[in-house]
């Protein structure tokens, strides 16, 4: 790489100098913050700095659920967690979403209405019968939608699942094409105007009392305001933030596939879809937590060898599959699942702290981050 210092002059005027905002992160958070800053400052130099040649944390690796909360992963935060916290968390989660599809044209990204059950095992307990009742009422009073969750009694024989006890339906979540979505946040920042060097490591950075000066692995920037959207990869900068690695594989092609649309599992902690006629399963944290802190883009054999025994025990039982593809990607989890939006002086501020849902929550951090700047 070539350092800024043995960049031409026509370079510099149109990268690296002048900047007005400097944004750390190509992923979701990062690239919805840069369109918010460019419609409240239309004149602005807007700058994203991403260390991979492709963004590289989980917003280009994750499952691509557009989900806001399962029943039993409702049940265990409430039980963790303030109310509050949680419903506050849920409707950022429902506002994301909507504010994802005025960024974003749902059909360019491949979005589709599925709908999600979430799914237990014949000997896990069913949630108490109140339970439903008291969701859709606290979904009615964020979004006026009624009925959201309800029970299904026929996926189980409609998708040929083996050992599912009950079954939870969720009318208003979906899915999306994740490729797509950062693919077009990419084309509609660059329709923009808003810069990107990819590849460079941010080191550090610093605030002064006019701008900041951010080290980099090609030399120094300055920019008046610095925005760090590196989630999991800011937890040197702030406290109560862990990186939770997730990982997924991806079927071959299955033929005569009956299961259409998004699944939950476990309080969350495994989620399956179909991608056209492969399937999508990720998930197994819960297997190794102190290993899945790492912050390697590595897979386990314990968690990738147990999503396989789910599926060929309950989700695949009457279908022959191979495992084309697998990985992982480096979330953030804390001692609550809200996000932080956080001015650290008056011209630096964080958004980070992004779980298994920022898909949907993303789009509305990158707004309430960009505010901080109004
Ligand atoms: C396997 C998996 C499945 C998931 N499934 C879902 C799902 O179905 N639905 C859902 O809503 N959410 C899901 N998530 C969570 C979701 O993907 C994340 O919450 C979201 O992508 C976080 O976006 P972000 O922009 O905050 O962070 P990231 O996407 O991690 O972006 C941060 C960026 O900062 C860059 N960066 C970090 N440090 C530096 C540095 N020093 N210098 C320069 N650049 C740096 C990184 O390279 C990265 O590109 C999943 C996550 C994983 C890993």
């Amino acid at each position: 790489m070539l350092p800024f210092s043995k960049l031409s002059f026509w370079e510099r005027s149109v990268y690296t100098e002048g900047i007005d905002f400097t944004i750390i992160g190509a992923g979701i958070v990062g690239m919805s913050t840069a369109l918010h800053l460019r419609k409240a400052h239309p004149k602005a130099k807007i700058c994203i700095i991403e260390r991979g040649y492709l963004p590289t944390g989980a917003s280009t690796k994750n499952a691509g659920f557009t989900c806001f909360g399962s029943p039993t992963e409702l049940y265990e935060d409430l039980s963790k967690m303030s109310d509050n916290t949680v419903w506050e968390t849920v409707a950022m989660r429902m506002e994301g979403l909507q504010e994802l599809f005025t960024l974003v044209d749902p059909n360019r990204i491949e979005y589709q209405a599925s709908g999600s059950w979430d799914l237990l095992l014949s000997h896990e307990k069913p949630l108490p019968d109140a339970f439903l009742d008291y969701l859709n009422e606290k979904i009615f009073e964020i979004n006026g939608h009624r009925n959201t969750y309800s029970i299904d009694k026929d996926i189980t024989a409609v998708s040929g699942f083996e050992g599912i006890g009950t079954a939870y339906h969720n009318q208003l979540e979906g899915a999306i094409h994740t490729g797509k979505l950062i693919t077009e946040l990419h084309r509609l920042c660059v329709a923009d105007g808003i810069q990107f060097l990819f590849g460079i490591h941010v080191l550090s950075f610093e605030s002064f009392s006019d701008h900041v000066e951010i080290q980099s692995s090609e030399g120094t920037l300055k920019s008046c305001n610095l925005l760090v959207c590196t989630n999991a990869f800011a937890k040197d900068y702030l406290p109560d933030i862990s990186p939770a690695r997730a990982q997924v594989l991806v079927t071959k092609p299955i033929k005569n596939l009956t299961i259409q649309g998004t699944f939950h599992m476990h309080s969350g902690y495994y989620y399956f879809r179909n991608v056209g006629d492969r399937i999508l399963f990720g998930g197994g944290r819960h297997l190794d937590f102190e290993g899945e802190t790492s912050t390697e883009f590595e897979t386990s054999e314990v968690i990738q060898s147990e999503l396989s025994r789910i599926l060929s025990t309950n989700l695949l039982p009457k279908s022959c599959f191979d495992i084309d593809y697998s990985w992982s990607g480096i979330m953030a989890v804390g001692s609550e699942k809200k996000p932080i939006i956080q001015k650290t002086n008056k011209n630096i501020a964080f958004g980070v702290r992004m779980g298994g849902m920022g898909v949907a929550i993303g789009a509305s951090v990158g707004k309430n981050l960009s505010n901080l700047f109004l």
